[in-house]
């Protein structure tokens, strides 16, 4: 069954967080110029239009990333980000907004490598047809991203961000997320593994980063950024978070910037927050 689709939450608050957090760690590989790979477990279908049916019908995108278009006072490591976005959105209004695969597209370099699963076969197409025109540097396969991550690692290049973003529809995709890290973590420990997860009432939910945390990386970042007060009758999503095996040592720093400015910017009730915690050797 897979009935999410992306277009619907394209640019929203969660897609703010993580994206911003994946420019960061990829611009931080490309400090050194011995190339990495970017692995994308659910990649989505890679761009999204704002005025689709899709995305006009729920306008998340409103709450999100149109709350930070067209600011003049974001904070400078924001920025790169935004300039990402802008890269799809050349006119400057925001027409397009660009998933994790087009993102990270923006910091691909001739010697890096891109390798995107994605399951939803009309999303998938898309995917084939954004990245038509680099079928040397970006590989798409229709599968089960949690097992295709293990085919792929360790990768060649010895050096990999790893994106893991499944929809959390069904409660498996809580303990494949853990087991996957696990075992991902044995194949490969010098990777980067970001998981993205939802902030909801649900135990599997507010388990997920104890149950990652257990995993017991040496080096390891987990921030969350609260919306609003959790609904009364505990439904719907307030918030989400993103734990990241092997973080860069510099995040921590740039999150101290920039998350009480996005609290400010993304916020809707005084429950509005973040947390951040972390260690790295
Ligand atoms: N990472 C994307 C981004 O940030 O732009 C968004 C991904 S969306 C949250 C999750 C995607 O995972 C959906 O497009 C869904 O079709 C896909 N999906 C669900 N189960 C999957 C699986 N087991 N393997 C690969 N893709 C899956």
């Amino acid at each position: 069954m897979l009935s999410y689709r992306h277009a619907f939450h394209a640019g929203n608050h969660a897609d703010v967080l993580k994206h911003f957090v994946l420019i960061e760690l990829l611009r931080y590989f490309n400090r050194k110029d011995k190339p990495w790979w970017y692995i994308d477990t659910h990649a989505g279908a890679g761009c999204y239009a704002l005025d689709s049916e899709q995305a006009g019908k729920t306008a998340e995108f409103a709450g999100g990333i149109g709350r930070l278009w067209g600011r003049d006072d974001l904070p400078e490591a924001l920025r790169a980000y935004i300039d990402a976005v802008a890269q799809f959105n050349p006119h400057g209004r925001l027409t397009f907004y660009p998933g994790s695969p087009a993102l990270a597209m923006t910091q691909l370099r001739e010697q890096d490598r891109m390798r995107l699963f994605e399951l939803h076969p009309a999303d998938v197409s898309l995917l084939e047809q954004t990245f038509a025109r680099d079928t040397d540097r970006v590989l798409i396969r229709k599968a089960d991203g949690f097992a295709g991550l293990r085919g792929l690692l360790p990768p060649a290049a010895r050096r990999a961000v790893v994106l893991i973003d499944p929809p959390y529809e069904v409660k498996e995709d809580y303990r494949r997320v853990v087991d996957t890290v696990a075992d991902a973590m044995k194949r490969f420990p010098a990777g980067t593994y970001a998981v993205w997860y939802p902030m909801l009432a649900r135990p599997e939910a507010r388990q997920l980063p104890e149950r990652l945390a257990d995993l017991g990386a040496e080096s390891w970042l987990d921030v969350r950024l609260a919306l609003r007060k959790p609904a009364r009758d505990g439904f719907g999503m307030f918030g989400s978070g993103l734990y990241i095996v092997n973080p860069p040592w510099v995040l921590p720093q740039t999150l101290e910037a920039v998350m009480p400015w996005l609290v400010r910017a993304l916020g809707e009730d005084e429950d509005a927050g973040f947390d951040l915690e972390h260690h790295i050797e």
